[in-house]
C-alpha cells in the first residue's frame, strides 16, 4: 500500500508520517528530509536543492522525481511506503503514477490534512526551521495553493482522497488518519 500524506506546509504531514511509519512498520519517505540531509552533507543534490529549500520554492520536478524514483525502487519499499511531501505538482503526480505502474503498483490512499491558514503560520513559526520565517511561510503557502492544491482534484477524481480535520492535537489527528485508513 502506498499512502501519500498531503496538505499545505505546516499541517503536520511529517509528524503524522513518522508516527504512521513507527506504528505500522511501513517505511517513510520525505523528500523534504532527503533535501535537508543532502544540504547538510553538501552533496551535489544538496547544492542543487539549497537555494530552493531555503527560499521555500519548489525544487525542480526532474530533480524531485529522480530521487523519488530511486527511493521507491529500493527493495525496502516493495511492500509499500508512506510518502510525505511528494508529489507536490501535477508533473510529479503523473511521474509517481508512471513509476508505480512500472512496478505494477498504484497509489493507495491520499490523506489530505486540513488546517486553517492562520493556524499553519503560527505552527510553522514555532517550529523554527531555517525556511520558517514569516515571509518564506507566506510564499510557501502561496506556492502550495497555486501548484499543489490542484492535485486534490486529481486524487478526488481517482477516488483516492481522504480528507482529515487536522485542527487537533497530534494523537487525535493520528486517530482520525488511522480510522480513515481502516
Ligand atoms: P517539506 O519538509 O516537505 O516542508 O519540504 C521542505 C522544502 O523541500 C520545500 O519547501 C521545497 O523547497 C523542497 N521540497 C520537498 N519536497 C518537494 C517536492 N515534492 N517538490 C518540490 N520541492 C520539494
Amino acid at each position: 500500500m502506498i499512502i501519500v500524506l498531503f496538505g499545505a506546509p505546516g499541517v503536520g504531514k511529517g509528524t503524522q508520517a513518522a508516527l504512521l511509519a513507527e506504528r505500522t512498520g511501513m517505511p517513510h519517505l520525505s523528500t523534504g528530509d532527503a533535501f535537508r540531509q543532502a544540504i547538510k552533507a553538501e552533496t551535489a543534490l544538496g547544492k542543487t536543492a539549497k537555494e530552493y529549500v531555503e527560499s521555500g520554492r519548489l525544487v525542480p520536478d526532474d530533480v524531485v522525481t529522480g530521487i523519488a524514483r530511486e527511493a521507491i525502487m529500493q527493495p525496502e519499499y516493495a511492500n509499500g511506503c508512506i510518502l510525505d511531501g511528494f508529489p507536490r505538482t501535477y508533473v510529479q503526480a503523473r511521474a509517481l503514477d508512471e513509476i508505480l505502474a512500472e512496478l505494477g503498483r498504484t497509489v493507495g490512499k491520499v490523506i489530505n490534512i486540513e488546517v486553517a491558514n492562520e493556524e499553519i503560520v503560527q505552527r510553522m513559526l514555532k517550529r523554527g526551521r531555517k525556511d520558517d520565517t514569516e515571509v518564506v511561510i507566506r510564499d510557501r503557502l502561496a506556492i502550495y495553493n497555486a501548484e499543489t492544491a490542484p492535485l486534490l482534484d486529481y486524487y478526488t477524481v481517482a477516488g483516492k482522497l481522504l480528507s482529515i480535520d487536522g485542527n487537533a492535537d497530534v494523537e487525535t489527528v493520528y486517530e482520525r488518519i488511522a480510522a480513515a485508513l481502516g
